[in-house]
């Protein structure tokens, strides 16, 4: 945060809650008349030698019971703002990030505690209680704590989609640590934020309630008491009222101003999938799988769903394949064909409620239950977004040696020189400067390469790389893809390439999987698929690249029409409503999956028949 992006107006209000603060804190050692001293001036003066602010109409010092009031006011708004968060900050936490039952009862009751009249229930508490300190502090911030459960949970959310929560998960961080580690930190800007709003809502409160004669009560001065005892003098006495007035009202706009400078430097902005809940199967039949000999990763009929409000969309559908080591596969498709729902669901990264049905199997683990003990270590992924895929807020050191410490068992010496010499083999100069960094310290580049390096720190014998070089530049890219390309060929690990790139997918992938409206349409050698695709829509995905040899203002050909709704796929083949070759049967029956030979593709008409095939026109 530049200090220039600050503002004066922020300047001046930190200024003044400090000023106020300070004078509360210190207000036996300030060189002021006691607050309770009768008489000590003329009764209901203005400002005077030695009351510069005037004294009531008991003749006591008003500058001296506003600093003393202050204390009240203050004290009681930072007590409940801490009260409230203490409760609701863990329960929004847990909601947030557990979701499921837990969040939905959590959300109802707070729903209903929303729904009371606030002021009129502490009004009420506070009279059946007894007016004191203690009371009013309890009951503010008890009556806080749905607002804190809101924002936090929101905000965990938010957070709980990120890319480093993934990428911490895909290293093999579980549950709590997840939550505490990655989430918490990143929840703690917005939640100041709220607390400088909250507590000018408590002040406020505060001032109500000792208006009303029900807060700490007299000789204790509080502003609100002091502005109920000026009123019958208002139209003589008018500073006995505006003085405690204007420090309450200057000291709730300064925290309305500093709570909402904050919210404005740390805004986060809420996205993702919508939670899914279990649905019934109701998908068509899978595509037959292909058998390989001595795969290491093994997945057969996959499918994975989400529930929407208008029914479940079938992000996956009955994907299978199968991938030996030192070979990369790629995954390629348009926005939203299911290519990266794909790889989370081997690797165990939905949201708990997302339906996944089918096999996954990594050498001689089955990775159908779940991924615990292998994601991390056997299984590691490298996410699109490097700005997105590194905990802002912890040093790259910090999270470079999570891994190896946590997987590892590595001492703290020794992970960090296990994370140097990691940084050095992806290429990064002056590794022992960078584990010092955060991430908004270094380039996307960087950032990617470390990312890289966290994923390889365990030694995986599966890498899933999840468009990594989208959000960088040309030449960037191209490093990145080389240095993926010569780990995979050093550590002879197995690959898992998504991307929408195709001239990356031709020069590093061996194979390729075509998807479609989440199902596998073509599968196959890349090098073949590419030369001579089958399945019309891969033969419009290779058209659509452009050609950089082509002469200029040669027109891009492009793919007509939209993907499809996975709510409600089209019937027979779902590529029918933008394929060119359509015919009836393309419209009534969906083309299963067939394999010749190494390659398979679901296309009634293909591109370029295979040999001996024959689908029957
Ligand atoms: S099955 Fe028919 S609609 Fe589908 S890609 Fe082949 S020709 Fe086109």
């Amino acid at each position: 945060m530049r200090p220039e992006r600050l503002g004066w107006g922020f300047r001046l209000a930190v200024l003044w809650i400090v000023l106020v603060v300070g004078a509360a804190l210190t207000a036996d050692l300030l060189p002021l008349p006691d607050h309770d001293a009768t008489l000590s001036g003329e009764p209901g003066t203005g400002p005077a030698p030695g009351h510069p602010l005037g004294t009531d109409g008991l003749g006591r010092d008003l500058l001296s019971r506003t600093v003393h009031g202050a204390r009240v006011s203050l004290g009681v708004g930072l007590g409940a703002v801490l009260l409230g968060l203490l409760i609701g900050g863990p329960l929004g936490l847990l909601a947030g990030y557990r979701r499921g039952p837990l969040d939905r009862i959590v959300m109802t009751a707070n729903d209903v505690l929303l729904a009371f009249p606030a002021m009129v229930f502490a009004l009420a508490v506070v009279a059946f209680a007894g007016p004191s300190v203690r009371n009013v502090l309890i009951v503010l911030g008890l009556l806080g704590v749905p607002a804190w459960v809101r924002l936090i949970r929101g905000v965990t959310l938010s957070y709980g989609r990120r890319e480093f929560v993934t990428a911490a998960r895909a290293l093999g961080a579980r549950g709590r640590t997840v939550m505490w580690r990655e989430i918490a930190p990143n929840v703690v800007p917005p939640a100041l934020s709220y607390a400088f709003t909250l507590m000018a809502v408590v002040v406020i409160a505060e001032g109500a309630l000792a208006f009303l004669g029900l807060s700490v009560q007299p000789p204790t001065p509080t502003w609100g008491g002091m502005i109920n005892d000026g009123r019958s003098t208002l139209d003589t006495a008018a500073h006995i009222v505006v003085v405690p007035s204007a420090a309450m009202f200057l000291t709730v706009l300064a925290l309305n101003l500093v709570g909402d400078r904050l919210q404005e430097l740390t805004g986060h902005r809420p996205g993702g999938l919508e939670p899914a809940r279990p649905r019934r199967r109701t998908a068509p039949p899978s595509a037959p799988v292909v058998h390989r000999d001595g795969p290491l990763l093994e997945v057969s009929d996959l499918r994975t769903a989400f529930a929407t409000p208008r029914g479940p969309l079938h992000a996956v559908d009955g994907v299978s394949f199968a991938l030996e080591r030192g070979r990369t596969l790629a995954i390629v498709g348009e926005s939203g064909s299911g290519k990266s729902v794909l790889i989370r669901s081997v690797l165990g990264l939905l949201p708990d409620t997302a339906e996944r049905t089918g096999h996954a199997r990594l050498g001689d683990r089955d990775l159908t239950g779940d991924t615990r003990g292998v994601l991390g270590t056997r299984m590691a992924a490298v996410f699109q977004d490097p700005m997105t895929a590194l905990n802002p807020v912890r040093t790259i050191g910090t999270q470079v040696t999570e891994p190896l410490r946590v997987h590892l068992g590595m001492t703290r010496r020794r992970s960090r020189e296990e994370a140097e010499r990691l940084l050095a083999s992806v290429g990064i100069p002056e590794p022992r400067r960078v584990l010092r960094s955060y991430p908004h310290q270094l380039s996307g580049g960087m950032r990617q390469r470390i990312t890289i390096a966290m994923a390889l720190s365990c030694d995986p014998e599966v890498l899933f790389a999840d468009e990594p070089t989208t959000a960088l530049d040309v030449t960037v890219q191209k490093q990145i893809m080389r240095l993926l390309h010569r780990q995979r060929d050093e550590r002879d690990m197995a690959m898992v390439l998504v991307s929408h790139d195709l001239s990356v997918v031709a020069d590093h992938a061996d194979e390729v999987i075509v998807m479609y409206a989440g199902r596998a349409v073509e599968y196959g050698p890349t090098q073949a698929v590419f030369t001579a695709p089958r399945m019309r829509y891969t033969e419009a995905l290779l058209r659509a690249v452009p050609d950089l040899s082509a002469p200029n203002h040669t027109r891009l050909a492009v793919i007509d029409g939209r993907p499809p709704d996975l709510v409600a796929p089209p019937s027979g083949c779902r590529f029918h409503p933008r394929c060119p070759f359509a015919r009836d049967r393309c419209r009534s029956d969906e083309p299963p999956l067939t394999s010749h030979h190494d390659r398979s593709h679901a296309c009634w008409y293909p591109a370029h028949e295979p040999e001996g095939a024959h689908h029957g026109r």
